[in-house]
């Protein structure tokens, strides 16, 4: 059983239901910002394989925001949901930010009561997120998923616990992710295809050619790293 675990390569966020079968993916659904979208919300074309659900910070209705974290208080307790989120902040797109700290904070504390970790979209507001943090104090573990930022930022969330998901930006040689894959520890690494059409093995192969770790190694890594968050 376990040697046959050990080799699935975890595809820790993404936009697209399919997979091969030596893959875990972690299929995204982000709870709907409309009244009749919320009504029908989850149905009967959702994936049956391991799921995210959260309210995207581009998708936050002020006047449904309550329906919406109702929906994802249901949802959460589901066994299939593995991670909350992506949830988060943005500065260049989406509600104010005021009101996307408002309900970040409040799905983290809907992670607190299922104790599932959550995964994270950050763009531009890394000071508020650690702040978030330091208030909040969350026990569940945190990824930033999608992470394409500089050595400083990497190193402040770091320190402060985060995990840190890369995907297609390293296979871009001169992106900020590629640079810092060698520097991230390996027990805070996940890997991500997210909204791309690209394969998860690809970014896999590309991870274990900057690191010089062979493949086998970085798989089973990743995976003991998603057993320790999802235990
Ligand atoms: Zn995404």
């Amino acid at each position: 059983m376990l040697s046959f675990v050990a080799f699935m390569l975890i595809n820790i966020h993404t936009h697209n239901p399919e997979k091969q079968d030596n893959q875990q993916i972690i299929y995204n659904l982000i709870i709907p910002e409309t009244e009749e979208a919320l009504e029908t919300f989850p149905d009967e074309t959702v994936p049956k394989t391991w799921l995210s659900a959260g309210i995207h910070p581009w998708h936050i209705n002020e006047n449904n925001q309550k329906i919406q974290l109702e929906k994802l208080r249901q949802l959460a307790q589901n066994q299939y949901i593995k991670l909350i989120g992506e949830c988060g902040l943005d500065r260049l797109k989406g509600s104010p930010l005021p009101l996307q700290e408002e309900v970040f904070i409040k799905q983290i504390r809907i992670a607190e009561e299922v104790k599932k970790p959550l995964i994270i979209h950050c763009v531009k507001c890394f000071n508020e997120l650690i702040s978030i943090k330091k208030i909040v104090r969350p026990k569940v573990p945190m990824i930033l998923h999608g992470f394409n930022n500089n050595f400083h930022i990497a190193q402040a969330i770091l320190e402060r616990g985060f995990y840190i998901s890369l995907g297609t930006a390293i296979l871009n040689d001169n992106s900020n992710a590629a640079h810092l894959l060698p520097q991230i520890p390996l027990e805070k690494l996940f890997l991500e295809t997210d909204d791309k059409d690209t394969s998860i093995s690809e970014i896999y192969e590309k991870a274990s050619f900057i690191l010089k770790m062979p493949i086998d190694k970085l798989i089973d890594t990743i995976f003991a790293n998603y057993l320790e968050i999802c235990k």
